[in-house]
C-alpha cells in the first residue's frame, strides 16, 4: 500500500474455502483511512508527478511491475489459490494473463495518440491530447481477484492516473502484493491506494467521494446498477462489467467431440465463477442426444478437489453465500421440471478438505422459459437446450437480460460468421471456449455492462479527450475588432 495509513485495532478474519482455515486477520478499513487513500490519490494525482512523468519512463515503471509479477508468480499464485480456493491449474494461467496485461500496458503507454482535425479554418490548427482521467475507484470482485484488478491497474497507471484500489472481501491478499510491486517498481507513493474491508460500505464510500473521477466496477448487475445511480450524484466517469448468462451455440456441422470438451471447460473452468462462463448449451436438435451423452460422459473425468492438485480441474467454491446459491438453483431446476443428468451435489471430500465448501459438476437439461436457463447462477451448473434452425438458435441466445460473451461451434466459416454477427454479445468466439487476451477488448452489451476492459480501446476510458486550438493567423485572434 502506498499511503501512510495508521494500522487500526480492527481486522477481520480471511479463510479458505477449500479447508475453511483463517488465513490472514486482514485490516478493517475505516470511512476516515478511506476517505485519507482518497486524498493520497488526489494529491499524488494533482501533483503531477505520476500523471505529467514522460509517458516512456512511466512506460518503463508498468513494465517493471511485469516483471516482479513475473518473478513472483508462483507465490502469488498460491496466494490467490488459498485465498479464493481455484484450482492451481487455472491460477497458474492467470498469472501468466496478468503479466501479459501489464506489459500490454506498458506498451500502450507511449501510444495514447491524440488526433490532428482538418484545420476548421485556414487560420486555425486543431488537435487533441488525451489526458489522465485521474483518481479512479477500482472495485473488484472475488472470482479472479489478480486478474480483474490487473485489468483497471495496469491500464489506469499506464495511463497517468492514480488508484484506489478495493479488493472483495474474501480474497484480498493478492491485491495487497500488488500494492508493494508496485512501490518496489517505482510507482511513487500515493498513486496505487489498496483498501480492504468487510463492511458494504467501502465501494459505496469509495463512488460517492468527490475527489474520484471515475469508477472501473466489476461485480453482479444488481451491484452496478447502484455503483452508477450513485456516481451519477457527482457525474463520475463509470465503466462497468457486469452479470453474464452466456451462451455455447452448437451445430450440427460442428466438430462434436471439440465441441463437448469446449463446452465442458466453458462452464467448469474456475467452478463456473466467471462471469464469461458458457452456463447455456444450445444444441441443434439432430446432435443433442449425441452431444449430451457426451457431454456427461466425459465430465465425469472432470476432477473436482483439492484446489492445490495440480491434477485438480475444479476448485473450492469462494464463499459460503455463494454455495447456497449454487445448491438453491439446483433445487429451483428440478422444481421447475429440469432433468438433472449429473452432480447436483456436494462431493463429500476428506481430510481438510472436509470442511471446505464444493460443488460436483451438475447438468441438466431444461427448457428456456426455466430459471436456471436464464439466471446467473454463478457456479458449475450448466443447461442444455434445444433448437431446430440457425434463426431459432440466434433467438434463443439473444432472448436475456444479458450479453457477454458466447460461443459459436460450426466448422461453417459462413455460418459461424453470420451468427457471430448476428448475436447481441461483447465477445463471440468461435470454435473456442474462452478466448481473452490483453490486446482484445472485452466487456458486455446490455446487462453485462458498459465500457470495454482490456485493448487500446480501454486507454481511452482512462483518459479525457482535450481539444487544443491554435489561432495561427498573422495576429492574435480578435473577433470584434477591438
Ligand atoms: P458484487 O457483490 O457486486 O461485489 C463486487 C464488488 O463490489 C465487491 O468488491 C463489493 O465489495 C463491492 N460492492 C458491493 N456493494 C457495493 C456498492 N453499493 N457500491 C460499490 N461497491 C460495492 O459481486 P461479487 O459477488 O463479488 O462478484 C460476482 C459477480 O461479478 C457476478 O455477477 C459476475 O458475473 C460478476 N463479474 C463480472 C465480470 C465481468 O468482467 N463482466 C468479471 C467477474 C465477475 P463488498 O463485498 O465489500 O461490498
Ligand atoms: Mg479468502
Amino acid at each position: 500500500m502506498s499511503t501512510t495509513l495508521e494500522a487500526s485495532d480492527t481486522t477481520y478474519q480471511d479463510r479458505n474455502p477449500a479447508t475453511g482455515a483463517v488465513i490472514a486477520d486482514v485490516h478493517e478499513t475505516t470511512r476516515e483511512e478511506l476517505d485519507a487513500a482518497v486524498r493520497a490519490a488526489r494529491k499524488a494525482f494533482d501533483g503531477g508527478k505520476w500523471s505529467s512523468m514522460a509517458a516512456s519512463r512511466r512506460a518503463k515503471i508498468v513494465y517493471k511491475m511485469a516483471q516482479l509479477i513475473g518473478e513472483r508468480a508462483n507465490e502469488l499464485m498460491m496466494l490467490e489459490v488459498r485465498d479464493n480456493g481455484k484450482a492451481v491449474s487455472t491460477a497458474k494461467g492467470e498469472m501468466g494473463a496478468i503479466v501479459d496485461c501489464f506489459e500490454f500496458y506498458a506498451g500502450a503507454a507511449t501510444k495514447n495518440f491524440g488526433e490532428t482535425m482538418p484545420p476548421p479554418l485556414p487560420t486555425y490548427l486543431a488537435n487533441t491530447v488525451r489526458e489522465p482521467v485521474g483518481v479512479v475507484g477500482a472495485i473488484i470482485p472475488w472470482n479472479f481477484p489478480l486478474l480483474l484488478a490487473s485489468w483497471k491497474v495496469a491500464p489506469a497507471l499506464a495511463a497517468g492516473c492514480t488508484v484506489v484500489l478495493k479488493p472483495a472481501p474474501s480474497t484480498p491478499l493478492t491485491a495487497i502484493e500488488l500494492g508493494k510491486i508496485a512501490l518496489e517498481a517505482g510507482v511513487p507513493e500515493g498513486v496505487l491506494n489498496v483498501v480492504t474491508g468487510s463492511g458494504r460500505e467501502l465501494g459505496q464510500w469509495l463512488v460517492e467521494h468527490p475527489l474520484v473521477d471515475k469508477i472501473a466496477f466489476t461485480g453482479s448487475t444488481a451491484t452496478g446498477k447502484l455503483v452508477a445511480k450513485t456516481a451519477a450524484d457527482t457525474v463520475k466517469r463509470v465503466t462497468l462489467e457486469l452479470g453474464g448468462k452466456s451462451p455455447s451455440l452448437v451445430f450440427d456441422d460442428a466438430d462434436i467431440d471439440a465441441a463437448v470438451a469446449g463446452a465442458i471447460y466453458g462452464i467448469f473452468y474456475n467452478a463456473g465463477q466467471a462471469c464469461e462462463a458458457r452456463s447455456r448449451v444450445l444444441l441443434q436438435k439432430s446432435i443433442y442426444d449425441r452431444f449430451v451423452a457426451a457431454f456427461v460422459e466425459k465430465a465425469k473425468h472432470v476432477r473436482v478437489g483439492n484446489p492445490e492438485d495440480p491434477q485438480t480441474h475444479v476448485g473450492a467454491i469462494t464463499l459460503r453465500e455463494q454455495l447456497e446459491k449454487i445448491e438453491s438453483y439446483c433445487a429451483v431446476g428440478s422444481a421447475e421440471g429440469a432433468k438433472a443428468l449429473l452432480g447436483g451435489s456436494a462431493p463429500s471430500l476428506e481430510g481438510d478438505l472436509a470442511g471446505g465448501m464444493f460443488w460436483n459438476v451438475t447438468a441438466f437439461e431444461a427448457r428456456p422459459e426455466h430459471r436456471i436457463s436464464r439466471e446467473e447462477i454463478f457456479g458449475p451448473v450448466v443447461t442444455f437446450v434445444p433448437f431446430e434452425t440457425e434463426a431459432e438458435a440466434i433467438a434463443l441466445a439473444n432472448d436475456s437480460e444479458y450479453g457477454l460473451s458466447a460461443s459459436v461451434w460450426s466448422q461453417n466459416i459462413g455460418r459461424a460468421n453470420r451468427v457471430a454477427r448476428a448475436l447481441r454479445s461483447g465477445t463471440v468466439a468461435i470454435n473456442t471456449p474462452y478466448a481473452v487476451f490483453p490486446g482484445v477488448p472485452f466487456g458486455g452489451y446490455k446487462q453485462s455492462g458498459y465500457g470495454r476492459e482490456l485493448g487500446m480501446e480501454t486507454m481511452r476510458l482512462y483518459t479525457e479527450t482535450k481539444s487544443v486550438l491554435t489561432y495561427i493567423g498573422e495576429k492574435p485572434m480578435n473577433p470584434w475588432s477591438l
